[in-house]
């Protein structure tokens, strides 16, 4: 807290909330502009549905969403056109309140008329979501995953997954919903907020049994009943990454607006906390993304009646404190100098190559010997965790570590392994061809032109299909501008920001919509949107290359 002010720039600056200092010109920030917005549970909800659109197979783990009131009509015809096609289908479904947490405001619905439209509603919009009915138990109880993940970079896009979480356990033994029970919200509803005032709680000294315990001792258990938890981890590490590629678009358009390229701005970087529900199938379902995850490691008891004590907890203790202290061994800014000094050494090899060649084969070599080594003990540890079949943490699986042991060891040596897994840009390979939205981010951002703003006008978007020769015969600028009017007042009649303009969400729409007129052929969407991309890609390509040569000439 700095009342009068700071003298001295930080190397890291630690926000309680959200992104919103302005006067920052340097250093690290742990919070992303936008990232509140962004993880809303209408933005979340409305980014998921153009990736499902784009990739229905890909993401298929967040559950079917409508978003209150704009699509109540939507849903009611959905449900009733399941209903005819199979009239024994019986969903439930949950109505969650936007910008809510700790399940303010949440209730269970068997039938579209009981969505309750008077007051919150109106005033409040919300989610509509499918429930799901068939939860992994445990000891006869729901339990969701809380996972940590580090977006330690947005671009180049770098993300790290704890390798331990929390798992919080319902203080009610489940059964499937009947329009009886919807109402038992220690039944249905995982959070911790609401299950602690059970009378059934369990506060336990053990990260292994209670109302809360880690997710390695759930794993532990789900392997010695013989599942494949690598599988699961994997099939998680999946989610986390392509909810995180949903996100980035609207996240980039925020960060040009608040830091603008080329001016001297920090870098970010962000702990969200993941909650996941484990179907009964094992199959992990995206419930939320928190922008700011609780960081506590107690709780308050009451000891009399107002008295209040703070009792420490080792389960958050254990995971928490993990996470805090390995972001900042990532973000350390002093490793980033060491790291420079490394590639200056590696410069200054390309001015005085014969000299320092058999330096820097032995110390290359030695590095590369060190990180197989290293490699190689954990992988032996591994196995013979994998082959032990149980154990009590997995902060006993020591992670391969994803930075190469090449700082010095001095102060690093002192710490814990790693409990920060690198997964991007590690499997970049296998979700690089979802970022299209990314890409139509990129045209967005690019006919922004006035820095600062987060929406385009009518003249930025005429200039997007001029530049890219996408008006013709067939699409006059008048329907151009038609297109432009129609979308951006849909879109604007259902936020609650003002700024007047085309909101990214609202370009993505229009460039859908223009990618199915000019790609008839095309079965899927996504191809569409690819060949209409790579057209506007190559001419903006072309026109830019001109105009460069022109500045020559
Ligand atoms: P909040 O931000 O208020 O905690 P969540 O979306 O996390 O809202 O929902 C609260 C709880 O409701 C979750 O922890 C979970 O137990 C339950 N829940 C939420 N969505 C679903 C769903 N689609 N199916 C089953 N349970 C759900």
């Amino acid at each position: 807290q700095f009342p009068f002010g700071r003298r001295l720039p930080c190397d890291i600056y630690w926000h309680g909330v959200s992104f919103h200092d302005s006067n920052i010109f340097s250093g690290q920030v742990n919070k992303f502009p936008g990232m509140m917005e962004t993880v809303r549970k209408i933005t979340l909800s409305r980014a998921m549905r153009t990736m499902q659109d784009l990739f229905p197979g890909e993401y298929n783990f967040y559950p079917r969403s409508w978003i209150l009131p704009e699509e109540l009509s939507l849903f009611v015809d959905e449900f009733r056109t399941m209903k005819d096609i199979n009239p024994s289908w019986k969903p439930t479904f949950i109505v969650k309140p936007d910008g809510g947490c700790q399940g303010d405001g949440i209730y269970l619905i068997k039938d579209p008329g009981d969505i309750r439209l008077t007051g919150s509603i109106q005033s409040r919009p919300a989610v509509v979501q499918e429930y799901i009915c068939e939860p992994l138990l445990m000891d006869r109880l729901k339990f969701d995953i809380r996972l940590y993940v580090l977006l330690k970079s947005l671009e180049p896009l770098e993300i790290y997954i704890a390798k331990d979480g929390l798992s919080r356990f319902c203080t009610e033994p489940y059964q499937e919903p009947t329009l009886k029970n919807l109402h038992q919200v220690f039944m249905h509803l995982t959070n911790y907020s609401l299950n602690i005032h059970s009378g059934n709680f369990i506060h336990s000294d053990s990260v292994n049994t209670g109302s809360k315990r880690t997710f390695s001792s759930i794993l532990c258990r789900l392997s010695s009943r013989g599942v494949d938890v690598k599988k699961l981890w994997s099939d998680i590490i999946s989610l986390v990454i392509k909810t995180i590629i949903a996100l980035t678009p609207e996240l980039k358009v925020y960060y040009q607006s608040d830091i603008p390229a080329g001016k001297p701005g920090p870098t970010c970087f962000q702990i969200l906390g993941f909650d996941i529900l484990l179907m009964k199938t094992l199959k992990p379902m995206l419930l939320e993304v928190n922008a700011n995850p609780s960081m506590r490691i107690g709780h308050e008891q009451e000891l009399s009646p107002g008295v209040f004590e703070n009792v420490p907890s080792p389960v958050d203790e254990e995971v928490k404190v993990a996470v805090i202290r390995d972001t900042l061994r990532l973000v350390d800014p002093q490793k980033k100098k060491r790291t420079d000094t490394h590639l200056s050494f590696h410069t200054y090899l390309l001015i005085f190559p014969t000299q320092l060649q058999s330096l820097h084969a032995g110390v290359a070599g030695m590095k590369d010997k060190q990180h197989k080594h290293h490699s190689l003990k954990l992988s032996l540890k591994l196995k013979f965790y994998l082959k032990l079949g149980s154990c009590q943490s997995l902060q006993q699986v020591p992670e391969v570590s994803a930075e190469p042991p090449d700082a010095p060891k001095s102060l690093e040596a002192a710490l814990p392994s790693l409990c920060l897994k690198q997964v991007f840009p590690k499997y970049s390979k296998q979700f690089s061809y979802l970022r299209l939205v990314d890409r139509v981010a990129a045209l967005f951002i690019h006919f922004l032109g006035v820095r600062g703003t987060t929406k385009l006008g009518p003249t930025g978007f005429r200039t997007f299909i001029r530049n890219c020769k996408l008006s013709n015969s067939n699409f006059s600028m008048a329907a151009v501008d038609i297109l432009y009017i129609d979308i951006t007042r849909r879109w604007n009649s259902m936020g609650i920001d003002k700024e007047s303009g085309m909101c990214l969400q609202a370009f993505v729409e229009a460039f859908f919509c223009l990618a199915r007129k000019k790609y008839k052929s095309a079965k899927l969407l996504r191809e569409q949107v690819l060949s209409l991309l790579e057209l506007c890609e190559k001419r903006l390509a072309a026109l830019h290359g001109k105009r460069l040569l022109w500045g020559c000439g």
